[in-house]
């Protein structure tokens, strides 16, 4: 590992006024000091935020729920007022990685770290998403990689906590040295789905202080497969939310994971659940909309009918009265 100073931040103004091309944000540290151990990104400085005092928090306020960058995925795991509001939230909080793991590991982390490619985190490969010109895993081997993109880069968002937060609406809150600005889960993966330099929206200079999760009458719920049952990522996951009345469903969000830069969302698939009651024929037909534009390719085609199987058995479990 090549040397850096650390530097412990005690404000979001510090954090913010010290973050550069050439210094990171260090949280929980699973993902950035493993980067930084293989060279895989490089920095002069390392900046720690978890001792920020009021990152730490959840709070229901009037107009929805606040949760602080540093709030660790096991809390949003455990908390008991939260997993009644939004049980997809904490369910995916409960499959993340391990116990271990998840007490460590940030929300912000969490939504912000970087491609598990194999490829990309080996230390002697130059991939295009690391500068050189060539993706080695379109030609070579892209089991865990995306069924959908909009560029050349195949790998997929891998955070399963930004496919729950998209299904709920939710936003980030993010500090700049010219002020804060908002983004929806879909404005902060937007820029990765063609730009295969890029992870996310979130540039140097800028740190996540909370995500914003607003009220509504929704239920929700996240499904995910994976090849272990702890200490893995998911092959695939799949989140839901659904506004019911009567039985009938009067909004709907569905989004994928593991199989695109983004969260993955179809309009279409969601519109054509509105008025219809669910079950095992319409939540059919919304898998089958929100897959009609996968692009398989021959080692990771298998993640098609895993798909469909967690959309079903998402929607089916979102409608059901818990
Ligand atoms: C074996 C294993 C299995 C895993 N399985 C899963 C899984 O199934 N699902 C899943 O979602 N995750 C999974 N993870 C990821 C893990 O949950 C962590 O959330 C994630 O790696 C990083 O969290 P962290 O707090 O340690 O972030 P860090 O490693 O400290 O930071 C990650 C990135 O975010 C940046 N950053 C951190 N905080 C901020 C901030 N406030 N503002 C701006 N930038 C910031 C850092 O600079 C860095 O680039 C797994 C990890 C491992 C090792
Ligand atoms: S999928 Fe993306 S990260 Fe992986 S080799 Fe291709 S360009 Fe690199």
């Amino acid at each position: 590992m090549k040397p850096f100073t650390y530097q412990r931040a005690l404000s979001v103004d510090t954090a913010v006024a010290e973050s550069s091309e050439r210094c990171r944000l260090l949280a929980g540290g699973i993902d950035l000091l493993g980067e930084l151990k293989e060279g895989l990104v490089e920095a002069d400085k390392v900046v720690a935020v978890t001792r920020i005092p009021g990152l730490d928090t959840i709070e229901k306020k009037s107009a929805g729920w606040t949760i602080g960058a540093n709030v660790t995925v096991a809390t949003i795991a455990a908390h008991a007022d939260l997993a009644r509001a939004f049980p997809g939230l904490a369910a995916a909080a409960r499959d993340v990685a391990s116990p271990q793991i998840r007490h460590v590991s940030t929300v912000a982390g969490n939504l912000l770290q970087h491609s598990r490619c194999w490829y990309y985190r080996h230390r002697d490969v130059t991939c295009m998403k690391k500068g050189g010109d060539v993706c080695y895993a379109r030609e070579g081997e892209h089991k865990y990689h995306a069924l959908f993109t909009g560029g050349y880069c195949i790998s997929p968002l891998v955070s399963s906590l930004a496919v729950a937060l998209t299904v709920l609406d939710a936003s980030v809150v993010v500090r700049g040295r010219g002020g804060e600005r908002r983004l929806t889960m879909a404005e902060l993966y937007a820029p990765a789905w063609d730009d295969h330099a890029v992870h996310h929206a979130i540039v140097p200079g800028e740190m996540l202080t909370a995500i914003e999760i607003p009220l509504a009458a929704r239920r929700s719920a996240f499904v995910q497969a994976s090849e272990k049952a702890s200490f893995d990522w998911a092959l695939v996951s799949c989140a839901v939310s659904l506004e019911l009345e009567g039985g009938v469903v009067r909004q709907a969000r569905i989004a994928l994971g593991a199989v695109s830069p983004v969260p993955y969302r179809d309009e279409r698939a969601e519109k054509a659940l509105v008025g219809t009651r669910l079950d095992e024929t319409t939540a059919d037909a919304a898998a089958a909309l929100l897959l009609e534009k996968a692009e398989p390719l021959p080692h990771n085609a298998y993640k098609v009918p895993i798909a469909r199987a967690l959309i079903k058995r998402a929607l089916l479990a979102a409608a059901t009265p818990g």
